[in-house]
């Protein structure tokens, strides 16, 4: 078991907006972070991070929590993992595993040792591969790098390697590592021998190495070029297969390396092959990520939408290149991501361009980008023979492009330029398109808000206000304020909350992880995200207003109880219970006149 301190310790060295930064693009706002929300189809940014508290929080879908829950929710990881990685990330040193007999353990700590051990093994082999790569043996390769003027310090950023030509290069090494023929099969790393005694072979057998990386950087899994000219050297590219931590799908070469320039520029370089991202890289391009050899999916489109809001499209010249860039922009354009086509010459792709021509040309072809969608009506247009019937059919073949438009004003732009493009009146183009009003994009329901009593909610206000100026905590517990919460969790998270005034602000997510567990408090973490009580001075003013409040409905609460039992002792015809009990319910109601009257003096007293 990993201690509560330990737990603690790791939060407070992770710092939540370097690791959610690397997730999506956060602006700052007031005092807190801000940006479109990963977890929900937000277009507002209402996702926020308060980076002193160490939590975020989102208004659309109410997704919240510490760096914990962020990760685990986004990574789809459990707390374990999740804990794992932060103290590897921080430096902060766990208690090794318990060792554990394979039929002790449970179906999930089987399944989290397993991937403990998958990420251990292609560690361990991206190292190998990029050892590997100052080898002899490894002359073409580096010279292969040469030529595409990728530097060392490029090559050491994507841990680029190299897979000797031998047939078990890389399983000797593992198995001096102690790691098996049978975990190298299943990570793809080799091939079961034909031999029946078992033995695997490499799978990767002189390639130049391309380790994948996922969005936080680990590796999982190698794209492979070969670096032989012989017929039966097998596909120019193979990569690792798929496993439950590398879909390809899902991946985006580059992306890791590209984080703080996706960040910074707000837009993205979308090219097809691993070389083009290095190659790109090292003429000082630094935003440019490619799918993984796969046609571009939503997937890859959400991962580059938390990050940007542009991106241009820059695939091969040729047929193939042309295709997928039309592919590309329904996705893009659904994602509401603007898109731009840098239109290589044929037979060129970013890799040979930049190569050939040099970094200035490609900032050039970079600056004369055209729209997308323009560009591919432009195209269609040109490569009418000009016949009606040509034209009528390429037209048509538009219709998938309009489709995910997100407003009447993009139809109505886009139709003029099918009408200029083809010298069709756009009247014809819009009927015979049926382009009609766009589609609304349904919008996320609101959470419904969580009905709180008049006494919970003043509760709630005096846990913010503890929040919000911890010295007040000291306070609020001397003067037996805190006892005064009716909720029982609620006075516990009070107690928290006042016993731990100093610096408050650090340990705010380690309450409100402890409250969770228990409990969902949503409104705790939203409440948790602002500081609304700034002033010492308006802080003690509104610590005495709570606290005659709940002074008073304390007592209306009482008074509301004992009317119930009148009731039931007037049914049974009790009269000796009803005469003590409307006695009782006086008593209560003098005492809260008096509070009444206190208040009422004092407040006369302060104007
Ligand atoms: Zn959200």
């Amino acid at each position: 078991m990993i201690s509560e301190a330990k737990i603690a310790e790791i939060r407070q060295r992770a710092d939540i907006a370097e690791i959610i930064g690397e997730y999506v693009t956060l602006r700052r706002a007031g005092a807190n972070l801000k940006s479109v929300c990963p977890f929900h189809a937000d277009t507002d940014p209402s996702f926020n991070v308060n980076p002193v508290r160490q939590m975020f929080h989102c208004f659309g879908c109410g997704a919240s929590g510490d760096v914990f829950r962020f990760l685990m929710r986004i990574e789809g990881i459990d707390f374990h993992d999740a804990l794992r990685r932060l103290a590897d990330r921080y430096g902060v040193e766990l208690p090794p595993p318990r060792p554990v007999r394979p039929e002790e353990r449970g179906e999930a700590e089987r399944a989290r040792h397993a991937a403990d051990r998958r990420r251990l093994i292609l560690e361990t082999a991206a190292t190998f591969f990029e050892k590997q790569l100052e080898t002899p043996q490894a002359f073409a390769a580096r010279q292969m790098l040469e030529a595409r003027r990728v530097d060392p310090a490029t090559a050491a950023l994507f841990r680029l390697g190299f897979a000797p030509d031998s047939w078990t290069a890389l399983v000797d090494f593992m198995l001096s590592q102690r790691i098996s023929h049978q975990e190298l099969v299943d990570v793809g790393l080799a091939r079961p021998g034909k031999n029946p005694s078992g033995g695997a072979y490499d799978a990767f057998r002189n390639r130049l190495m391309f380790t994948i990386a996922d969005a936080g950087g680990r590796v999982i899994g190698f794209s492979g070029r070969t670096l032989s000219t012989s017929e039966d050297a097998g596909a120019k590219y193979i990569n690792s297969p798929e496993t439950a931590d590398f879909v390809k799908g899902k991946t985006l070469f580059g992306l890791y390396q590209a984080r703080v320039e996706l960040s910074k520029q707000g837009e993205a370089i979308l090219v097809e092959g691993n070389f083009d991202v290095v190659s790109m890289a090292a003429a000082g391009f630094r935003h440019v990520v490619a799918p993984l050899g796969t046609a571009l999916t939503e997937e890859q489109v959400m991962l580059l939408r938390r990050r940007v809001e542009r991106v241009v499209v820059a695939f091969d010249g040729d047929g193939a290149g042309r295709k997928a860039s039309a592919r590309a922009f329904p996705l893009l354009a659904r994602a509401g991501l603007v898109s731009y086509i840098v239109a290589l010459p044929q037979g060129e792709d970013p890799d040979s361009f930049v190569r050939n021509r040099g970094a200035a040309a490609m900032t050039e072809a970079l600056a004369q980008r055209q729209g997308l969608l323009e560009h591919l009506i432009e195209r269609a247009a040109t490569d009418s023979d000009g016949s009606a019937q040509d034209a009528g059919h390429r037209i048509e073949a538009l219709r998938p492009l309009l489709e995910p438009l997100k407003t009447a004003i993009e139809k109505d732009v886009a139709i003029q330029k099918i009408s200029q493009s083809f010298r069709v009146d756009s009247g014809v183009i819009a009927r015979q398109l049926r382009v009609g009003a766009p589609t609304v994009v349904k919008a996320v329901a609101a959470p419904t808000p969580e009905r709180a009593s008049k006494l919970e909610l003043v509760e709630r206000q005096l846990l913010g206000l503890l929040m919000d100026q911890p010295s007040l905590g000291v306070t609020a517990l001397e003067r037996g304020i805190v006892s005064l919460v009716r909720d029982e969790h609620l006075r516990k998270l009070a107690l928290a909350i006042a016993a731990r005034a100093e610096q408050l602000d650090s340990h705010v997510a380690d309450i409100v992880a402890e409250a969770d567990e228990k409990l969902e408090h949503p409104w705790l973490v939203a409440r948790a995200m602002e500081c609304l009580f700034k002033d010492k001075e308006k802080s003690l003013e509104a610590l005495d207003d709570i606290t005659a409040t709940l002074r008073r409905l304390g007592y209306d609460e009482q008074i509301a109880l004992v009317e119930v039992d009148i009731r039931a002792a007037q049914t049974s015809g009790d009269e000796q219970k009803i005469l003590e009990l409307f006695r009782a319910k006086a008593q209560l109601q003098k005492i809260q006149a008096g509070l009444r009257a206190f208040r009422k003096q004092e407040s006369s007293v302060e104007s």
